[in-house]
């Protein structure tokens, strides 16, 4: 019996939501009493792969092949389902990321598993049961889920749970796993930005506007913030849908979840279908010029005037630190 961590990598090198799936997997293997293995799939470097056991973990398995270079969920969830096998896994754990909304489903039908997908919290073992608390109805709503198969699979929301270190020692291996053609039907397209903006999955703050910015020839002041603070730049659907913003960045419902450490919303009305995606936001600032716009009832911070005013001042005082 262990516990199988998925950490996923962007450009070789691990993700922060990899490191808190970490924490979170070492805390589940420590409740059950045993080891937590981690798999890596792609070339992230042999130390950065060691440094894995100040989380905890004391085995990685590292799969790096050629045919893997680009994230196909067929080819990457038979990976880890062969690797959990390797290892007898019975619970496997991953971000519930843009990728690991599409490997969950896929690595339990070949486990026969259940699923708790969008955790937030650790497992609730009381009584020999295993109840995970999840996000449900887009983050309206919070669901208890027991898992009652033996094999478990639990996608963890990202920001939900704390980067811990509990230092451990540490084996790295070759983990070469066996991958089918029919695995690899699906063609990826990858389309790589020439810019060194931030990826809007994975940005610690996100800078978003909407459709009181009036127009595209505005959001000059979007980008002059998001790039100070190292953000990621967002937007709701009718400003994507007017072709303001690239269709990448349109969040909500319908669009990309986030969860960022900061959410930024900057003329941006809170519909519910908008918060649907950026609701689970650490801490959300919210700029409206209406004192009654919905958004405010889910802020941490408010502050209610023109955008056209108040950003170029956020502006200023952020270069002045
Ligand atoms: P508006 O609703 O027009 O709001 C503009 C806001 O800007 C207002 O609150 C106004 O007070 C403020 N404002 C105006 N001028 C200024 C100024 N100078 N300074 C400061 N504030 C100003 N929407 C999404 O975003 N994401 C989704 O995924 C999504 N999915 C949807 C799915 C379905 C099935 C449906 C029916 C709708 C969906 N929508 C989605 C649309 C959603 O319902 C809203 O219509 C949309 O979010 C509104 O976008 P907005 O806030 O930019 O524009």
């Amino acid at each position: 019996m262990a516990v199988l961590v998925y950490i996923e990598n962007t450009d070789n090198k691990l993700k922060k939501s990899a490191l808190e799936t970490v924490s979170y997997a070492k805390a589940v293997a420590e409740m059950l009493n045993t080891n937590l293995v981690a798999l890596s799939i792609g070339n992230v470097a042999s130390a950065e792969l060691e440094s894995l056991g100040k989380y905890g973990v004391s085995k990685v398995l590292n799969t790096n092949n050629e045919k893997l270079k680009s994230f196909i969920n067929q080819a990457y969830a038979s990976v880890i389902a062969q690797a959990a096998k390797q290892e007898n896994a019975d619970v496997v754990i991953l971000s519930n990321s843009f990728a690991g909304k599409g490997l969950t489903p896929r690595i339990a039908i070949k486990l026969n598993a259940g699923i708790a997908d969008g955790a937030v919290d650790l497992p609730d073992t009381t009584g020999g049961k295993f109840v995970v608390k999840k996000t449900a109805f887009s983050n309206k709503a919070y669901a208890y889920v027991e898992l009652e198969s033996s094999n478990k699979i639990i996608s963890l929301t990202p920001n939900s749970y704390k980067i811990v270190e509990k230092p451990e020692s540490v084996t790295v291996e070759d983990f070469s796993a066996a991958i089918k053609d029919s695995d690899l039907k699906t063609i990826i397209k990858e389309i790589v930005r020439a810019t060194n903006k931030v990826s809007l999955p994975d940005a610690e703050i996100v800078v978003s506007a909407g459709r009181g910015l009036k127009g595209p020839e505005n959001w000059g002041m979007v980008e002059e913030l998001a790039n100070l603070l190292g953000a990621a730049t967002a937007c709701s659907k009718p400003v994507s849908d007017a072709g303001w913003r690239p269709h990448s960045e349109h969040v909500g419902q319908t669009g990309l979840a986030i969860s960022p450490n900061l959410y930024i919303a900057i003329g941006i009305s809170g519909a519910i279908q908008h918060l649907a995606g950026v609701s689970s936001s650490k801490v959300i600032v919210v700029i409206n010029k209406d004192p009654e716009a919905p958004f405010f009832k889910v802020a941490d911070y408010g502050i209610v005037g023109d955008a056209f005013e108040i950003v170029p001042k956020i502006i200023e005082e952020v270069k002045s630190l």
